[in-house]
């Protein structure tokens, strides 16, 4: 029925064990990909190294294979990839469609005084080549030229959906002034070489939704559907995330942390005292059941 096959992936960034947060976007992305009897790929989102301490990756494989969620391919390690964010660069510079920035974050704050620390900085274009470019000072981070106008996407959940990233979030940055590479292009250019046609991933990470269809489109690469599942909050509202130091989940009881998350994806109804694998299979025919009219199948 899909053209091209379904491929979906889980991308966790190893800054932090799984939690019952995260639980929700693994088996959220499996079950979708198990429902359309696709491939489920897990790579590891790794390239802030400085904060995914070592082991972590190997330890997110071990919770996921606890769960019974098992990749369907090798699973990749972005720290090992940088080659390909590398290319993806030098091709946008070499288009004009990229460029260094000396701008500091104290400088940006200056331009935007009324800006609280709950609102991100937005990049106002000041070192964009025809408005002078680095003005002499040394380069930082490389940012990506953000094309003007609306960038509209469509969420198989949350609906239609638009952002206006010049005005939102200005030229924003794909190589960090540490030499880190940014989420961004890391994502977009894995999602494209791996060929990625579903994204499947908490809500949380709906916002970045425009900015990586603009990257895709300057890469020229294909845009995936996307699908952003319902968060998972603290008992204070919070989100809850690795940052704000949520418990690993149970690993003594995996069908009851499944059986939880599958809760937070709308799925009830499913057997409680099942074996892992029996419960897998009923919560994939469930999941096709629920998610049937969400799915387009064609490319917007
Ligand atoms: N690595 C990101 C995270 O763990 C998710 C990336 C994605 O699904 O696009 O928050």
């Amino acid at each position: 029925v899909f053209s091209p096959p379904y491929v979906g992936r889980f991308a966790p960034s190893p800054t932090g064990p799984l939690h019952t947060g995260s639980v929700v976007a693994a088996l959220g992305s499996w079950l979708d990909a198990r429902a359309h009897a696709g491939r489920w790929l897990v790579r590891l989102e790794d390239v802030d190294t400085p904060r995914c301490p070592a082991g972590l990756g190997e330890e997110i494989l071990r919770q996921l294979a606890v769960l019974g969620l098992q990749p369907d391919d090798a699973v990749t390690w972005q720290s090992k990839t940088s080659a390909r964010y590398e290319t993806a660069l030098a091709d946008l510079v070499a288009r004009n469609l990229a460029y260094p920035c000396a701008c500091t974050r104290k400088e940006l704050a200056a331009t935007q005084p009324d800006r609280t620390r709950h609102h991100a900085l937005t990049y106002p274009g000041t070192c964009r080549p025809e408005r002078g470019g680095l003005h002499g000072r040394p380069a930082r981070a490389w940012r990506f030229r953000v094309p003007s106008g609306v960038q509209q996407w469509n969420d198989r959940r949350l609906g239609p959906m638009e952002q206006d990233v010049v005005r939102d979030v200005g030229d924003f940055v794909l190589r960090r002034a540490d030499g880190l590479w940014a989420y961004q292009l890391a994502v977009v250019v894995d999602d494209g070489a791996q060929g990625i046609t579903d994204v499947v991933r908490g809500s949380d990470l709906a916002d970045n939704t425009p900015r990586q269809i603009q990257l895709q489109q300057a890469l020229g690469l294909p845009r995936p559907r996307y699908l952003h599942l319902p968060l998972v909050l603290a008992p204070d509202g919070q989100k809850l995330s690795k940052q704000n130091g949520a418990a690993p989940f149970d690993e003594g009881h995996p069908l009851a942390v499944l059986h939880e998350a599958a809760g937070r994806l709308g799925l009830t109804g499913l057997p409680t005292g099942a074996n892992r694998s029996d419960w897998l299979a009923q919560a994939v025919r469930a999941w096709a059941d629920q998610t049937q009219s969400t799915m387009d199948p064609v490319f917007d």
